[in-house]
């Protein structure tokens, strides 16, 4: 079982639980979308390329946040996230995560935000409302493929971005990783220190037969 699946079950029942369900099924949901789209599109970052995340600090939702900040809690890492997290400085604009020896350098990658996910692997909506691609303009290798082409219909970013400010505990208010990260690491703490106060809490309860 995955470190997200053990904080959902534990966080059973609270608003903080439902919340960080229903981002892992979000990105679960929408992830094949991107890959599919890179798939059939052929577009590809250059190996070895991480310029997009070493000048980028992305913001998040709430909910985005939360599952970073689960990820962080619960995984292997947790000291040396919590420091990078801390040792973050704005005016570099690298985002903390961003490690060149990571897979894909990112240190959560598993976790990243929607516009990580998006970049280079999505479609846009342009003045008009036309579908437009724009090509990441640290990608040596222009892409060049025909929208009207494309076997699947790709939604925009801006639909993707919609059904992630729906989800629960979300709105479209965002936040710079960073400060919305901790905080959320504050918030589940709280929450954990509070379901696990009382030693009982940890032991299954015994019934008279
Ligand atoms: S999206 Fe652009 S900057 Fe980021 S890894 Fe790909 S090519 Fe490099
Ligand atoms: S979260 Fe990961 S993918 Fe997103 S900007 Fe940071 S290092 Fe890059």
């Amino acid at each position: 079982m995955d470190y997200i699946q053990t904080a959902i079950d534990i966080l059973q029942d609270t608003e903080v639980g439902r919340a960080l369900e229903a981002v892992r099924d979000f990105y679960d949901s929408v992830q094949p979308d991107f890959d599919s789209f890179t798939e059939e599109t052929g577009v590809k970052c250059q190996a070895g390329c991480g310029e997009c995340c070493a000048h980028f600090i992305p913001d998040v939702t709430a909910s985005e946040a939360l599952i970073i900040a689960v990820a962080i809690l619960f995984g292997k890492r947790k000291s040396e996230l919590q420091e990078r997290l801390k040792g973050v400085v704005l005016s570099r604009i690298a985002c903390p995560f961003y490690d060149f020896w990571s897979d894909h350098h990112c240190m959560i990658y598993n976790e990243r935000p929607l516009v990580c996910r998006m970049f280079n692997s999505c479609l846009s909506e342009g003045k008009n409302g036309e579908m437009e691609f724009r090509d990441c303009r640290f990608n040596g290798n222009a892409s060049h493929f025909d929208i009207s082409s494309l076997s699947s219909s790709f939604k925009p970013m801006n639909d993707y971005g919609e059904m992630l400010e729906n989800l629960e505990g979300n709105s479209a208010e965002t936040e710079l990783l960073p400060a919305a990260v901790e905080r959320e690491m504050d918030r589940v703490g709280n929450i954990l220190a509070c379901l696990f106060s009382d030693p009982a809490a940890l032991t299954p309860v015994k019934t008279e037969a």
